[in-house]
């Protein structure tokens, strides 16, 4: 298997894809109320794209792909995407990142098709708070999904985004969910991402405030090692089946032993969070650019990649914004 560097020495085997900015949900932090203006259908990379795309990457040393949205299964025949991402040699891991309220009767032909990592996001354990933050009253659906993909044997994260003023008072009670929940639960910080066009100022919940928090109520947490290249720092309350993190996706700490590229819906290649985009794959596949052209577009994205987010967020000062959406990056 060949290996993939970019111009800092990391090595890249990491895709992030969202196959659709649609979504079911209006997480206040990712969209306005009436959602972002959604590219049509012909824009996004079809199956057919992606599975081309996919094969040359791991033919260029990635192996592991996180299928995320906007909402993954508001997309038509996903699961369709999912048998052919199964059938890649090389390709040993297909995650999923999902808002859970599709996902449920999924479940049985994810875990057929091997799709065994899922992190679902839920940011309150309070069906009130939930509806005020996703704007939707859709929060049991969301929590059977959860039971369900435990009780088979999933390997769960729960991703919660920490906003001020809204649920930080749910800190404590995820802690405590991990006592019987064999669940990653992952505190983030919030970023700009929220389409509304409105700067954040200085973060509140940042990732060190959100561990004190925690440690006031369970004094006895205690840090786990990270994986490697790892976003969060993991910690752990003595007897409980679970663990705890944080993404400091604001602060931007892991940057240095980042090994991820992302994909949005209409093929714009990223390779940082926080840059403008490189090029789009979509277009060079639709002009009729060969595998071998294809690779060489990507190996020379990779071969310019910023070294955090700070930079890449300079590099493409004028051009991003806070209009951006999550849900056409994928988190
Ligand atoms: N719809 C799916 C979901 O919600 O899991 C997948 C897409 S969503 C954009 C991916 C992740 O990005 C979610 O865990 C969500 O909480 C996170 N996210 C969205 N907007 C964010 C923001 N402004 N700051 C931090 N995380 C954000
Ligand atoms: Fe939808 Fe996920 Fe964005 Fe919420 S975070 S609006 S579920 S894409």
């Amino acid at each position: 298997m060949p290996l993939l560097y970019d111009n800092h020495g990391r090595r890249i085997n990491y895709v992030r894809l969202a196959v659709t900015d649609r979504c079911n949900l209006r997480c206040a932090y990712c969209m306005p109320a009436e959602g972002v203006r959604f590219g049509p259908r012909s824009t996004l990379l079809s199956y057919e794209e992606v599975l081309r795309l996919m094969r040359l990457l791991v033919g260029m040393g990635i192996d592991k792909i996180r299928i995320t949205g906007g909402e993954p299964f508001v997309r038509r025949d996903i699961m369709d995407l999912f048998e052919g991402l199964a059938g890649i040699p090389g390709l040993n891991t297909i995650a999923l990142t999902t808002n859970g309220t599709l996902t449920k009767p999924r479940i049985p032909a994810l875990k057929r098709l091997g799709i065994r990592k899922i992190n679902l996001s839920l940011d309150s354990l309070d069906p009130e708070r939930f509806q005020m933050i996703t704007r939707r009253d859709d929060f049991y659906a969301v929590w059977n999904t959860l039971d369900e993909l435990v009780r088979e044997g999933f390997e769960v994260r729960i991703n919660a985004v920490v906003l001020r003023g809204i649920n930080e008072q749910d800190l404590v009670p995820f802690a405590h969910l991990t006592r019987e929940y064999p669940v990653g639960v992952r505190f983030i910080e919030e970023m700009p991402f929220n389409g509304s066009g409105m700067e954040q100022g200085e973060l509140y919940w940042n990732w060190k405030r959100i561990i004190d928090e925690i440690q006031l109520a369970f004094p006895a947490l205690e840090k786990l090692p990270d994986p490697p290249h790892s976003t969060s720092m993991n910690y752990r309350i003595p007897g409980h089946a679970g663990s705890i993190g944080v993404i400091p996706a604001y602060t931007r700490t892991f940057c240095g032993t980042c090994n991820r590229l992302r994909i949005t819906p209409s093929g714009l290649l990223k390779t940082c969070l926080y840059d403008k985009g490189v090029f789009n794959v979509r277009d060079l596949m639709r002009a009729g650019a060969t595998d071998a052209e294809i690779q060489t577009a990507v190996q020379e994205a990779i071969g310019d990649r910023a070294r955090n987010g700070f930079e890449a967020e300079e590099r493409a000062l004028g051009n991003r914004s806070s209009r951006e959406s999550m849900t056409t990056i994928g988190g």
